[in-house]
């Protein structure tokens, strides 16, 4: 597929995976259930493994590899696809949803495009008796499709700091505590970074507030290269950033957090070639005994103000209280 890493890079930014179900995009899927009269509905969106639906509607699995997905080809058409009568269609008749639950028969989809022109998914409506669908059907589930998108991206200015680009505090808190949900549901390890710019103020009163933003903005867009497809960048305070690592367990949160210390001290701005800023950071991985993204910012920003401490630009791992052992 042409420029996939533009793709997945602009799904990433949307940051649509690990929040709590949302009750604007099942409105839609609902919707599109009644003026369509189907009996499942999907917003599916592909990464690069996987298709995974925001919202479903009349249908049990939340994932599917991306070889079986349907809505793979609606992107790969770049525009609206119906299958009429799938066991019959050698793309599909072999495919597991068709030949086991939920049984598709017939298929609909209407791309999701991204407002930089990346297709992320399809909203798409799903039958078990064949089906065909007329021009003014597809017309109105196209409109939907743009709706879907329209709230990706007011969702995306609500939830992300201006001028760097990053997670809100808000928005930032409320993945963590989706990450403490998954530790506890399934294990998975989370580690948490929050980092301090050193001296910022000092910029500030050295090169005027307009040049402390420009800072801000340079070391937030070198952060952002950093991460991988499910990490998470957070802009939490005025100078300091936070960042989640799903799946990093303290070595690797620690490693990270190195990376990320290093790479801010080599970043640098162009009214002062010579001005370099550093960082120092507090790393937290989740515990049993973390039950708040607050206890857990909590806990990193004890470390943090040591890292402060003890001369900056430098990482320190958050220790267990005595009941997190
Ligand atoms: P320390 O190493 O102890 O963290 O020192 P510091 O100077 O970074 O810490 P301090 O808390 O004294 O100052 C933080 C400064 O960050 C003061 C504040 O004006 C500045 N700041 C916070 N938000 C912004 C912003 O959005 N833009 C700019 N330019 N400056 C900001
Ligand atoms: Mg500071
Ligand atoms: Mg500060």
């Amino acid at each position: 597929m042409a420029d996939e890493p533009g793709r997945l890079e602009t799904l990433r930014r949307y940051n649509l995976r690990d929040i709590a179900p949302e009750s604007p995009f099942d409105r839609i899927t609902s919707l599109v259930r009644v003026v369509l009269d189907v009996p499942m509905a999907a917003i599916s969106l592909v990464d690069e493994h996987r298709q995974w639906f925001k919202s479903r509607d009349g249908f049990d699995a939340s994932e599917t590899t991306r070889e079986i997905s349907f809505c793979t080809h609606t992107i790969a058409a770049r525009g609206p696809m119906i299958v009429t009568d799938a066991r019959i269609d050698p793309r599909f008749n072999a495919n597991p949803l068709v030949v086991g639950p939920p049984n598709v028969v017939s298929y609909v989809g209407a791309p999701l495009v991204s407002r930089d022109g990346y297709q992320i998914g399809s909203l798409c409506a799903l039958d078990r008796v064949p089906r065909d669908y007329s021009a003014a059907e597809v017309g109105l589930l196209a409109k939907f499709s743009a709706l879907v998108v329209d709230t990706f991206e007011l969702r995306q200015i609500a939830t992300r700091d201006f001028l760097t680009g990053a997670l809100s505090r808000r928005a930032f808190l409320d993945t963590a505590a989706h990450a403490i949900m998954r530790h506890a549901r399934d294990g998975q390890e989370c580690a948490l970074l929050l980092f301090d710019l050193d001296h910022f103020k000092a910029i500030n009163d050295r090169h005027g507030h307009a040049a402390g933003d420009v800072v801000l903005e340079a070391i937030s867009a070198c952060c952002q290269t950093l991460l991988r497809a499910p990490d998470v960048f957070g802009r939490v305070g005025g100078e300091e950033f936070a960042v989640l690592l799903p799946g990093a367990g303290p070595a690797a949160g620690i490693a990270i957090a190195e990376r990320f210390r290093v790479a801010i001290a080599n970043v640098t701005v162009a009214f002062d070639p010579d001005l370099r800023v550093t960082a120092s950071f507090g790393v937290a991985s989740l515990t049993h005994a973390i039950v708040t993204a607050d206890e857990w910012l909590a806990g990193a920003d004890i470390a943090l103000f040591a890292a402060k401490d003890s001369g900056r630009n430098r990482c320190l791992e958050a220790t267990a209280t005595p009941e997190a052992v």
